[in-house]
């Protein structure tokens, strides 16, 4: 359950699913049953295929990215894809396995690559959706680790309300376009030598949407947009890291004519930390401690994510020790499953002494040295 795609796949969260594809590819080749006889091949191969069902698929992805894997919709192995789907290679000689067939069932079908997914439109018209929108979003370590709801400001393109996104103001003011007779391609056949050529193209009248607009609407002039400046509720998933990208549906800007709208990207930066360095899952400070408390032993506060702890610091500490605190550091993404602060501790000489401190530390040189184990005893 706790498996991460991405790893399996070897592509960073950002990758585009062209790159995932790449991936994909290089990998099915490598581990297919047929062309790889090692035990552990089958189970590997499996694996690259539940990844790639969830990766390759746009919907999935988004749920995988915002929920991990144990969030709802689907499990691991995901989208009802399961190994048996490739029964039908199983008596195929090697040279014969065609891994672009099983890339078809992942990533086929649907018009991929870039930000245009409208698989099922491949009809006469192309109807462009809305574009999508990218903001920044800056995060403290702190919300980066704990998850933070937020709320973003975007001015973004919206579907006029006055005409309903048709950019009439009448309904009956939307007519067919009489260039295309509404089929919003052209077709103009030349007679050759040996018989007829066709071609067709977009209609140049009404652009390809099959109508014309005879009286606009007033308030977007026939664009069927406007623009709004909206705020956006956003959960910001505990674990997100610099680079991430959330993707939320629908919440980009609305497609042209009453189109399906585009997305909305949160791109997320991780603000440095005062404190701590992140590594990962594990955060990493360096803190002082006195040399009594390193020499004789004791406690103290240290910071974490959530608060103030308190770290046992052993006698005999010597400088630059690293102490884990096992789980305090930030939660994986996909997991839940929570890194490690480690403090470097440094030992620290005081700069000035009070009479009575320089006397007491004359006097336990003296016994050092009476003692013959001086800090450089084994040395000299
Ligand atoms: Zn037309
Ligand atoms: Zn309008």
């Amino acid at each position: 359950m706790a498996e991460d795609y991405y790893k399996t796949l070897g592509v960073p969260r950002t990758a585009s699913i062209d790159e995932i594809k790449k991936a994909y590819k290089k990998l099915a080749k490598k581990y297919h049953p047929d062309l790889n006889k090692s035990p552990d091949a089958t189970e590997k191969f499996k694996e690259i295929n539940a990844a790639a069902s969830v990766l390759g698929d746009q919907k999935k992805r988004e749920a995988y990215d915002r929920f991990g894997s144990a969030g709802e919709g689907f499990a691991a192995g995901g989208g009802g894809f399961g190994f048996s789907d490739f029964g039908g290679f199983a008596g195929m000689g090697a040279e014969n396995v065609d891994i672009d067939e099983l890339f078809e069932r992942f990533f086929g079908g649907s018009s991929f690559g870039g930000f245009s997914f409208g698989g099922a439109n491949r009809g006469r018209r192309r109807q462009r959706r809305g574009s999508d929108l990218v903001y920044e979003l800056e995060v403290s370590l702190e919300e980066a680790a704990g998850g933070v709801p937020k709320t973003v400001t975007i001015p973004r393109m919206e579907k006029c309300h006055e005409c309903n996104g048709s950019g009439a103001a009448t309904e009956d003011s939307i007519r067919e376009c009489s260039e295309c007779g509404g089929s919003g391609m052209m077709q103009r056949t030349q007679r050759i030598a040996f018989g007829t050529f066709t071609t067709t193209s977009t209609c140049s009248r009404c652009k390809g949407s099959g109508k014309v607009i005879t009286s606009p609407c007033k308030t977007c002039h026939s664009r069927g947009r406007v623009e709004k400046v909206r705020k956006i509720d956003v959960k910001i998933p505990a674990g997100v890291d610099n680079g991430h990208r959330l993707r939320i549906q629908g919440e980009g800007e609305a497609g042209e004519h009453g189109t399906q709208p585009g997305d909305l990207y949160i791109a997320v930066r991780v603000s440095p930390h005062r404190i701590f360095e992140r590594r990962g899952s594990d955060i990493y400070a360096e803190l002082p401690v006195s040399f009594a408390t390193a020499a004789t032993g004791g406690e103290i506060e240290v910071p974490t994510l959530d608060g103030k702890a308190t770290l046992k610091i052993p006698p005999g500490t010597q400088g630059n020790t690293v102490f884990r605190m096992a789980g305090k550091g930030i939660p994986d993404l996909d997991t839940g499953e929570k890194g490690d602060e480690n403090i470097k501790v440094t030992v620290a000489v005081p700069e000035k002494l009070t009479k009575k401190q320089h006397e007491l530390l004359r006097e336990f040189e003296k016994e050092e040295k009476k003692e013959g184990k001086g800090l450089f005893g084994r040395v000299f």
